[in-house]
């Protein structure tokens, strides 16, 4: 079946020849992009999406999310918005959590999830594990974030579980070993928590190159909490992302811009442990290509909003908001290495979304207003 979408007030593209059109039509044929050109000059199509004067963009393509897990640390939020510093600590706390889960129970917390972020205009997420932290219990959470995306991560090397505590060494030598072998068959990346009381320079070397030897794609958290070799890693190893990139000097910057490691950019994390946020500005300027996307956890960032990312990278970060819109679609795809995702022309997916407004500047100008109006994910709407 065909789809066409008429009446766009303004259509988003990531072209960068035609980045905004306006009197643009879009033609969907299955689940791809068939035809992008001016309204006048459309074919014909079996059905019709009236789109009534609205933007129409890519769908969000949230790069960083940890929807493996149960319960929620509401109390943890209260206490440190009381005062108390944010360490990370609090991790241990959903992995017993997610350990006592059934698979059930995970599966329905995640579908929930996958679906708040749906609704809200993410039509890709990618899915890490790392509240399992044993063989069996990363292995599982794999195999559930596998039946909800194709991007999954593997994230064993999360925090050093407390069983763990009193040899660190012995817990990298599993997550390289033994548990990357049950990961392999549901992962598509691994990823490392490289920072202070987490895994050193060292330690996630050790990992992302035994990851990347079993073909897995790297990703890495780096510098969230203060100054640290992640963010240099990543970029040595030709990781697709560095993720977080809080804390920056100007030898990180300047490896970023000279690479193709994208900078993934997580204002949720920043907004909820009410720390500074990343200098988005700094980044974009120097030449590195910038991604939004939500951290979406039960700890430090317990949002599935990719407008509301946009809305903070805008209001806190220094980026205009078709930059941040680009951020939060194009960014995406390239720090998963998709090239047909975020963007809408011919052979892309065929995932878009329509707003309740007339331009994508709304996004930001109107935060925490539901603005999606309807879903196109797969050419299928939802
Ligand atoms: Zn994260």
């Amino acid at each position: 079946m065909s789809l066409i979408v008429t009446n766009i007030g303004e259509l988003v593209t990531n072209d960068p020849e035609h980045n905004v059109r306006h009197d643009a039509a879009v033609v969907v044929d299955g689940d791809r992009i068939a035809w992008v050109g001016p309204a006048a000059q459309a074919p014909a199509a079996d059905l019709r999406l009236d789109a009534d004067g609205a933007a129409v963009l890519p769908g969000f393509v949230d790069s960083h999310a940890h929807l493996i897990f149960a319960g929620d640390r509401a109390a943890e939020f209260g206490a440190r918005m009381a005062g108390q510093p944010y360490t990370g600590g609090g991790i241990r706390t959903t992995v017993a959590a997610t350990r006592a889960a059934s698979d059930d129970e995970l599966r329905g917390n995640a579908r929930r999830l996958v679906g708040e972020a749906l609704r809200q205009g993410t039509t890709t997420i990618e899915i890490k594990s790392g509240y399992g932290l044993s063989v069996p219990d990363e292995t599982r959470s794999l195999r559930l974030a596998a039946e909800l995306s194709a991007e999954t991560t593997y994230l064993g090397a999360h925090v050093v579980p407390a069983e763990y505590a009193d040899r660190p060494d012995d817990y990298v030598e599993l997550v390289c070993g033994e548990m990357l072998d049950a990961a392999v068959p549901y992962a598509k990346w691994v990823d490392v928590f490289c920072e202070r009381g987490a895994f050193d320079g060292d330690q996630a070397r050790a990992i992302l190159t035994a990851g990347a030897k079993r073909g897995l794609g790297l990703r890495v958290h780096a510098n969230q909490l203060g100054p640290g070799p992640g963010v240099r890693l990543a970029v040595e190893l030709g990781a697709a992302s560095a993720d977080h990139c809080t804390h920056l000097d100007d030898a990180d910057v300047d490896a970023l811009a000279g690479s193709d490691t994208v900078a993934t950019l997580l204002p949720g994390a920043e907004f909820s442990t009410r720390s500074p946020y990343p200098d988005a500005r700094r980044l974009l300027d120097a030449g590195a290509t910038v991604a939004l996307a939500t951290d979406c956890n039960p700890g430090s960032s317990y949002t599935s909003s990719m407008p509301f990312c946009i809305a903070l990278a805008v209001r806190e970060m220094g980026l205009t908001p078709t930059e941040a819109v680009h951020a939060a679609t194009a960014g995406g795809a390239a720090a998963l290495r998709r090239t047909d995702l975020g963007r809408i022309s011919p052979g892309a997916r065929a995932d878009l979304i329509v707003l309740d407004a007339p331009s994508h500047l709304h996004l930001a100008y109107r935060p925490g207003v539901p603005l999606i109006r309807h879903v196109l994910q797969h050419g299928a709407p939802r």
